[in-house]
Formats: C-alpha cells, sequence, structure tokens
C-alpha cells in the first residue's frame, strides 16, 4: 500500500494521510498538488493540497483515496519544503499556513472558488468540449461556484479543468483586483548640450536667423528654460505657439533631443546601459564584500543616505549573474521603490521578474513558474517580503535592501516571518550569499556584525563627495512663546522653504502618522467621537466632510454638534498631513504642493504617479508619511523638513528611539543628493533629546551604543528572544478570563520572563477585544525547549471548553 502526506492549505496543525494507488505512486513526487476531500463527511470539501510525504507505513484509522493528481511535476521544490519545516517550527505556525502565504491563489482552487468569466477572452476555438460548455455557460452568468461547474459537467473531478480555462485567460478568480494601467508617457525637450556654451548658442541663432518659427521655439524654450525644471513638449508649443512640425524639424536638425519620463514597471521595453564606474569609496566597499563572502555567508553594508549603495548592488549582481546564478533583491515595499526598478531595469533589461502581492494573480503564477523553470525572464526577481518564497531553483544571492524596515516583518496573518532572518536561512539551503544593506542598520544587524556572525563593510561618503545634509533643530517651545510659529510652521523653517523655492529647489515635508491623525475634539468638554467598533477615535477627512476609523473602515458624516455635551464646539485642528497641506497652500498660493500618504496612494499605481510628479518637479514640496523615507531619489531636492519629532520619540515601545533616529535620518537622507550640500530641519520641543542630538551629529555609532546598552539592561532583542502571544474575542470577559489563565501558566514555566498582560495602544478593533502577553527568552536559554514549553502551554488552554473560541496568536520575534 501507498500514501501520501499532505499540507492542506488551511491552519490546521498536521499533515493528513490519503492513499493512493501502484500507479500513482509511480508517478507522484513531493512537491506536486492533489485533489483531495477533506472534512466531516456532509461538510467536506475538495482542496488542493501538497504532496509532502510519499510513504508505505499503513495508519491505523481510516484512510481516503486522493482524488486526482494535479501536476505533471512538482511546482515546490526541496528546498522549499525544507524552508517551510524552518518557518514552521521557528514561526511557531502550520504548515498549511506556509503553503497559503507562498503559492499565489490560482494555484489553491477548491470546491468553494468563485469563478468568474474573463472579457479579454474571445477565441473560443482554442477550447476543448468540457471547456466549451464552462465558457458558454459564463456567457449567461457572470461567475460560477466550483461545485456548480460540477454538475454543469456532470463529474466531480473538475479542478484540472479550471486550472486549464485558467491558464487561458477564460476565467479568473474572485481575489481578483483588477486595475487597467496604461504608463503615462510624457514628452520632454531638451537642448542638444553641443549649444550648452553661450558661443555655441549665438552660432545656432545664426543658423536658424532665417527659420523664424524655429528661432522663436528655442528662445521660448530658453524662457521656460530659466524656470529650472524639464519641459514638457505641450508647454513648449503652447508658450512658443509654433506647431509639432517646426519641433520635429528642431530634433531632425539634432538641436533638440526629446525624451520621456515614465513610471511603468511591467514591461521593459528600453535599451540597456552599461553599469556606472564606481567610485573609488564604493570600489573598495564592493571588494570587501566579495572578500568577505569566501569567508562568511553574510555581509552588512553600513552605507550612508546616497552613497551610492543601490550601485555596488548592481555590480554584484552582475557578477552573480555572470555565474549564471540567479539573485533575490529584497526592498522593502515594492510600491515605493518604482525608482529602484527602473534603475534596474536600464542595467538589466528583461532579465527581472518583479513580485508582489499585489499583482494580478496571472503575472504571479508567470513569475512562480518563470523562476521554478530558472527562465531567463526571471534571472533577478525583485519583490516585497513574501518573494523570499518564491521557488528558486539557483540561487546565488540575496540583497536585502533596508535591510532596517520593520515592513520585513509579516504582522498578520500568520506565518508572522521576517523576511530578512528567513532570507538567510533561503541562502543557507542553497549555499547563497546574503548582502544587508542600509545607511541605518538595526540594532539586531549591526550587533550580529560586531559580534562576527556577519561580516561588515562601511561607506563612509555620499557619491560626488557631496557632503551629508546640514541638520538643523528647531525649538518650537520657543519659537511658540516667542509667538514665530504660524500654524504648524517656524518662522526659521519658513525662511528656508522660501530660500529653497527661490532657487528652483524642491522640498520634502515630513510628518510622522502614528499618533499623528486629526482628531476631532469638543471645545467645551473634551470628548473626541470614538469608532462604536473599535476603542479608537475617529480620524477627520476634510475633503468629504467625513470622520473614519483607520482600522475598520468605519466611517460617518461629520456631525455639527457633540455628541456628549451637545454644543457646537467640535474642533477640527489637527495636525495630519492634509492640515499641513492646506497650511501650505495659503502660506505659498503660488507653489504646487503634493502630498504623499495612505489617502492620496491608493490604487495600485498611486505611488508612481505622485513619485512621476514630483521627479518631474511639477510639485514643489511634497508633504508625506513615512513613506517618504524609502530610499527615494530626487536630485533636485535641497531641504527637509519634519515638522514634529516628539510623538515618534515618546511612543511607547522599546525599538521607538532606534526607529524615530532611523526614520528620521532616512527622511534627512533625501536632501541633497546629486549637486550641493542639503539642508533638515527638525522641529521639535525637545532639542535636546539625546535621539535629536544624534540625528542632527549623524551619529549612527553613539545611538547604537545607547540603545545597546538599554536593551541589555531591560532585556530586549539582541540580547533576549521575544515571543509575543494575543489573544482576541468579543466577549471582554472571556478574554480577560483566558489571559489570566495564560499568564499564570506560563509565569509557571518561565518565572520572571513573562509581561503582561497587557492591552495594545487600541484595545478593541473590528468588536474583538485584545490582549497580550510577552515571554522573553534569554539568549543563553534554548530557544526549541521554550517554544515546546509554549506549545504544552497553548495545547492546554485550548483543551478548556470557555477558551477555545478565543483566538490565539503567536508571534516570534515580534515588532
Ligand atoms: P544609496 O542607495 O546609497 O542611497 P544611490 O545608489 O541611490 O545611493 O546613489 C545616489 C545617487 O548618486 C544616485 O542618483 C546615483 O545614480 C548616483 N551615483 C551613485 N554612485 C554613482 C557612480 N559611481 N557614478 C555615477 N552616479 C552615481
Ligand atoms: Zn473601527
Ligand atoms: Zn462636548
Amino acid at each position: 500500500m501507498h500514501y501520501i502526506n499532505v499540507i492542506l492549505p488551511i491552519p490546521v496543525q498536521n499533515v493528513y494521510t490519503y492513499r493512493i494507488n501502484e500507479a500513482e505512486a509511480e508517478f507522484i513526487r513531493k512537491g506536486m498538488r492533489v485533489a483531495v476531500e477533506f472534512g466531516a463527511s456532509k461538510k467536506s470539501k475538495i482542496y488542493t493540497a501538497l504532496v509532502y510525504e510519499i510513504h508505505q507505513n499503513t495508519p491505523e484509522y481510516e484512510i481516503k483515496d486522493i482524488h486526482q493528481i494535479l501536476d505533471e511535476k512538482p511546482i515546490v521544490t526541496e528546498s522549499q519544503l525544507k524552508l517551510w519545516d524552518w518557518i514552521s517550527s521557528y514561526y511557531m505556525c502550520s504548515l498549511g499556513e506556509i503553503f497559503r502565504a507562498s503559492l499565489p491563489s490560482a494555484f489553491l482552487l477548491e470546491s468553494e472558488t468563485i469563478v468568474y468569466k474573463n472579457t479579454v477572452f474571445t477565441d473560443d476555438k482554442k477550447l476543448n468540449d468540457e471547456e466549451y460548455l464552462i465558457y458558454e455557460v459564463l456567457q449567461q452568468q457572470v461567475s460560477l461556484t466550483v461545485e456548480q461547474v460540477s454538475k454543469i459537467l456532470g463529474k466531480k473531478k473538475v479542478l484540472p479543468i479550471l486550472y486549464q480555462l485558467f491558464e487561458k485567460s477564460v476565467i479568473y478568480l474572485r481575489e481578483e483586483i483588477y486595475e487597467i494601467y496604461k504608463p503615462k508617457l510624457i514628452k520632454y525637450v531638451r537642448l542638444n548640450s553641443v549649444y550648452e556654451s553661450s558661443n555655441a548658442l549665438q552660432e545656432l541663432m545664426e543658423i536658424l536667423s532665417r527659420a523664424n518659427k524655429q528661432r522663436e521655439a528655442v528662445l521660448a524654450y530658453f524662457q521656460l528654460k530659466s524656470k529650472g525644471k524639464p519641459i514638457k513638449v505641450d508647454d513648449l508649443k503652447k508658450h512658443s505657439g509654433v506647431s509639432s512640425p517646426i519641433i520635429k524639424s528642431l530634433v531632425d536638425k539634432n538641436i533638440f533631443e526629446l525624451y520621456e519620463i515614465q513610471t511603468d514597471r511591467i514591461n521593459f521595453e528600453g535599451t540597456t546601459g552599461d553599469l556606472k564606474q564606481l567610485n573609488e569609496h564604493q570600489e573598495k566597499a564592493l571588494q570587501e564584500i566579495k572578500q568577505s563572502f569566501k569567508k562568511q555567508d553574510v555581509c552588512l553594508l553600513h552605507g550612508v543616505t546616497s552613497s551610492g549603495k543601490t550601485e555596488i548592488y548592481t555590480k554584484l549582481i552582475n557578477s552573480v549573474l555572470e555565474q549564471g546564478k540567479q539573485v533575490l533583491f529584497l526592498l522593502p515595499e515594492i510600491a515605493l521603490t518604482t525608482q529602484i526598478i527602473n534603475r534596474l531595469q536600464k542595467y538589466f533589461g528583461d532579465k527581472i521578474s518583479v513580485f508582489h502581492s499585489k499583482y494580478s494573480i496571472n503575472e504571479r503564477v508567470e513569475v512562480w513558474n518563470n523562476v521554478l523553470e530558472n527562465k531567463s525572464k526571471a534571472q533577478i526577481i525583485l519583490g516585497a517580503r513574501s518573494s523570499v518564497l518564491l521557488p528558486f531553483s539557483n540561487l546565488g544571492l540575496i540583497v536585502v535592501d533596508e535591510e532596517h524596515e520593520q515592513s520585513y516583518k509579516q504582522f498578520d496573518p500568520s506565518p508572522r516571518y521576517n523576511a530578512r532572518d528567513t532570507a538567510i536561512v533561503v541562502a543557507k539551503l542553497h549555499n547563497a550569499k546574503v548582502l544587508l544593506g542600509s545607511a541605518t542598520p538595526s540594532i539586531e544587524s549591526k550587533f550580529n556584525s560586531d559580534t562576527k556572525k556577519y561580516a561588515l563593510v562601511s561607506l563612509k561618503h555620499r557619491h560626488g563627495n557631496v557632503l551629508l545634509p546640514k541638520i538643523e533643530l528647531i525649538d518650537v517651545k520657543e519659537k511658540t512663546r516667542k509667538k514665530k510659529m504660524k500654524g504648524h510652521f517656524s518662522d526659521r523653517l519658513l525662511e528656508m522653504m522660501e530660500d529653497a523655492l527661490i532657487q528652483k529647489e524642491q522640498i520634502i515635508l515630513f510628518q510622522n502618522r502614528r499618533g499623528f491623525s486629526p482628531v476631532v475634539e469638543c471645545v467645551t468638554c473634551g470628548v473626541s467621537p470614538q469608532c462604536p467598533n473599535c476603542d479608537v477615535a475617529l480620524t477627520y477627512h476634510k475633503h468629504r466632510e467625513e470622520l473614519k476609523c483607520h482600522y475598520c473602515n468605519y466611517n460617518r458624516a461629520m456631525p455639527n454638534n457633540c455628541s456628549a455635551c451637545g454644543s457646537n464646539t467640535l474642533d477640527t485642528k489637527g495636525f495630519g498631513t492634509e492640515q499641513i497641506e492646506l497650511e501650505l497652500q495659503n502660506l505659498f498660493p503660488e507653489h504646487k504642493i503634493g502630498r504623499m500618504d495612505l489617502d492620496t496612494t491608493r490604487g495600485k499605481f498611486g505611488y508612481q504617479k505622485i513619485i512621476g510628479a514630483f521627479e518631474a518637479q511639477e510639485i514643489d514640496i511634497l508633504v508625506g508619511t513615512q513613506m517618504l523615507s524609502k530610499g527615494l531619489d530626487f536630485a533636485n531636492v535641497s531641504l527637509v523638513g519634519i515638522l514634529n519629532s516628539d510623538r515618534m520619540l515618546n511612543y511607547p515601545d522599546f525599538r521607538a528611539h532606534e526607529r524615530a533616529f532611523q526614520l528620521m535620518l532616512q527622511v534627512a537622507g533625501r536632501a541633497g543628493r546629486s549637486k550641493k550640500q542639503g539642508k533638515v530641519a527638525i522641529q521639535t520641543y525637545n532639542p535636546y533629546h539625546q535621539i535629536n542630538q544624534q540625528v542632527s551629529m549623524n551619529d549612527y555609532q553613539k545611538m547604537y551604543e545607547e540603545q545597546l546598552i538599554e536593551r541589555r539592561n531591560y532585556h530586549y532583542p539582541p540580547f533576549y528572544r521575544l515571543i509575543k502571544i494575543t489573544l482576541k474575542h468579543k466577549d471582554y470577559n472571556k478574554v480577560e478570563d483566558g489571559i489570566k489563565w495564560l499568564y499564570q501558566a506560563l509565569s509557571n514555566a518561565f518565572g520572571g520572563y513573562v509581561l503582561g498582560p497587557s492591552t495594545p495602544a487600541v484595545g478593541r478593533i473590528r468588536n474583538q477585544y485584545i490582549r497580550n502577553v510577552l515571554i522573553k527568552i534569554p539568549a543563553k536559554q534554548s530557544l526549541i525547549n521554550s517554544k515546546k514549553h509554549i506549545l504544552k502551554i497553548k495545547n492546554a488552554f485550548e483543551s478548556i471548553k470557555e477558551f477555545r473560541p478565543i483566538r490565539f496568536i503567536l508571534d516570534v520575534d515580534t515588532y
């Protein structure tokens, strides 16, 4: 008898055994998908499961046959299965959860899946009879469940047919988010650089002396150029009154050149260029990295902002590609890094595939298959967190850019893995190397390099030897006392802004979102309208006169009167980005203001639009949140203003200071990247706070040393490991009883190293009450044993009847 153990794409702890016949046993291999029935007989469903083990050990209980085999060859590799084992034990989650998180959902059809007709498909001649039947029904109705498909075809085994229909683009699946995007190509014009000197210019005017219209076009060009911005062809036409053929004739004469600024990232159609020549510091760093890889697997590249880390990555990537190996380039958040994608595409063209959970299912399936088959298109994978879970076959290098970013850690749902740390395990499985890059390394990674677990390479100079920005602290308390504040702006910051604008330079203003939402407050009684489902005040959205919950999306119209005291004294003067934008419009009515935050960047391409507009200098002042801190490279930004650093510093979290430092230095790093030294103004109530001081001196080392002492004294990473347990339920008393029991049980096992129970900043979300306990595990204590203990306690907890409905969430290495 032959059996297989399969992973089901549901959060059950175990693998399940099914029987296969002799012929199937010949064919089946680990990592193939099979359709199986699972669940109590009445409610059982068909799932797509994954073969995890093949064996001949007859189980003692009754065993079902599989429905059928779905693949001809494995779609998950052996090394992925090993990785899943590691993730499952390290992050204390089930293989099913990892299976679900790893595979594009199109690989996981089940009987509940709903399929829709895909209107792009018209070529019905390609279909066989059964496929055609489904296609025809979908002409009459928009969707079908898998069960309906099964009835229509009069058979049970329909998943392979659906997979084929999906591959032929006849159907799509429920989870699909559809967005049609055409990159907007804007044409710009510039003068051929041979005419840049004033002599050449005179010559040009003479050449054109008898071509009046062309002369006018060139003169208009110079007028527009004095504004210091890239010049759109449309603007030139408008300004000079000349027509397209005139401009074309100037292009034909090699006087004008046309170019485009576009922000598309999916298809690369341009031509690739040569890699940039590294400067001496970069060259030295590259050699050090290569040298370190002879002895060590992980290297931390600590290079100040704009030192050219990206250029070093590209050289390293190039040398790994030359060995015929794949490269994974991890980015903290793909939507924010279109610039890096464009830069890499210039060098590597269509050897790059981008993988992101926001991509359509088709695109993701395609990337998965290309990586698995080691196609030439998938030599470099650029992706966010989840791309560490791809089926690499021949990996040589993983670059983790901005390695300090907390978005590498998956927060919800399980598996709650950290992609940076997982990358190191993936690399081990492939004998590959890892390069971690940051201008502000995480305390953990820096510590690992101090203790020689990782190699360390430093780059202290900006490219072109541009000095690091000059950072000025502005005391808001004093400015307020002296009545030198206009709204949220000090006279000093305004002065610096005016200077920059006169010089035609751009400005970035940073406003940390957390805790800064514009909350409505009643001036009479001090009450703020609350979300009915969450323990949090509603946020005011001016443009729609609406109050909104950022946790559950509840919204209501802005009321006229306070619900507590009835008076009409609701004050909406918050300190959100929207408010700042309004103030700026009043302060600088002549200038174009842009805003980049969650509200203005919705949709798959929301970021690109704003980043593109700022790059094209259509926006003079860009106000935004955290998003501004992530690796953006704008040549013309000379001033960065941080409107208030205090809430960042006062946030109750052991990483708050580290994060505030990283955030401020990263935002500051957007200033003065190309020509001259940039300026940064930080407004704060506490100019003498050590973090503000360290930021202003650009003193990473001091910050690191101080934070490390605190971490040691107060028992936090890297000296202690943290495991957080969260309980959630809609009944307050149930959660309360549960957490007390749990705290007691954990304390008995772990003594003083259990903290809590505590309530998070927002203690109720979507009507679920939330309570936490935190377990600290000293470095010298066995992590494996500690986890075994915790799982034992979890089992005991779940065996108590009253506690069974409570959600029990484990978060290892919590952030
Ligand atoms: P980082 O990633 O360290 O912040 P970047 O790689 O973005 O720095 O480099 C900053 C800017 O300097 C970019 O516009 C980049 O094109 C330019 N640059 C860096 N190194 C070189 C080089 N060797 N030659 C030409 N330009 C460079
Ligand atoms: Zn809510
Ligand atoms: Zn009131």
